[in-house]
């Protein structure tokens, strides 16, 4: 299996290049902040708790977001392989999806990261706000928090799939077709040792 962990701030294209991805190498994406709205349009009760979060830009809790991906992941048992998008977002939540896949005989095969440096950042969610929709884009105080919350409690992951031996930068400024054949480069390799 093929599990990738698409990793980076908000407004690093995690979701444009996911997309891609998903459509070349036939995995199932799975974005806990694409679940959390689906939930909020829905009216379900998650969705009103994960919303209390979203719109201040916080985390929704370790406890709920985790019960959640692996309720998704065991939705799809014939799987090729998953692309985690926007999740761990903490060493929480990467220490539990590491348990929950060696449970399954499975592990992470790679992590990307996608490198934006924080004015670009801002720029990029202050434009998806005019078609998003997203109330978390709107407003120019919650796109900091969210990059704060991002360097805070997220990045220090960085060092975690570091010393894993696992994780991957790539540049994600530029245009998407380039930043995706880079990602496919390293998919490729990881592919390849896979195959093995
Ligand atoms: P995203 O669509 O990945 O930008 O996520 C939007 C919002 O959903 C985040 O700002 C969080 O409030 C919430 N969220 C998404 N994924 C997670 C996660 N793994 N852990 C906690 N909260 C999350």
């Amino acid at each position: 299996m093929l599990n990738l962990i698409l990793f980076g701030p908000p407004g690093a294209g995690k979701g444009t290049q996911s997309e891609k991805l998903i459509a070349k190498y036939q995995l199932v994406h799975l974005s806990t902040g694409d679940i959390f709205r689906s939930n909020i349009k829905g009216g379900t009760e998650l969705g009103t708790l994960a919303k209390s979060y979203m719109d201040k830009g916080q985390l929704v809790p370790d406890d709920v977001t985790i019960r959640l991906l692996e309720s998704e992941v065991n939705k799809h048992p014939n799987a090729k392989g998953f692309i985690f998008d926007g999740f761990p977002r903490t060493i929480a939540q990467a220490e539990a999806l590491d348990a929950f896949l060696a449970k399954k005989g499975q592990s992470i095969s790679v992590i990307l990261s996608l490198e934006v440096e924080e004015d670009e950042l801002r720029q990029r969610l202050t434009e998806r706000a005019k078609s998003s929709g997203r109330p978390d884009d709107a407003d120019p105080a919650v796109i900091q928090k969210r990059i704060d919350v991002y360097k805070n409690e997220t990045l220090p992951l960085k060092q975690h799939f570091t010393a894993q031996g696992k994780y991957q930068g790539i540049n994600g400024i530029g245009e998407i077709e380039t930043i995706f054949n880079a990602l496919c480069e390293k998919i490729d390799k990881v592919k390849n040792v896979v195959a093995k």
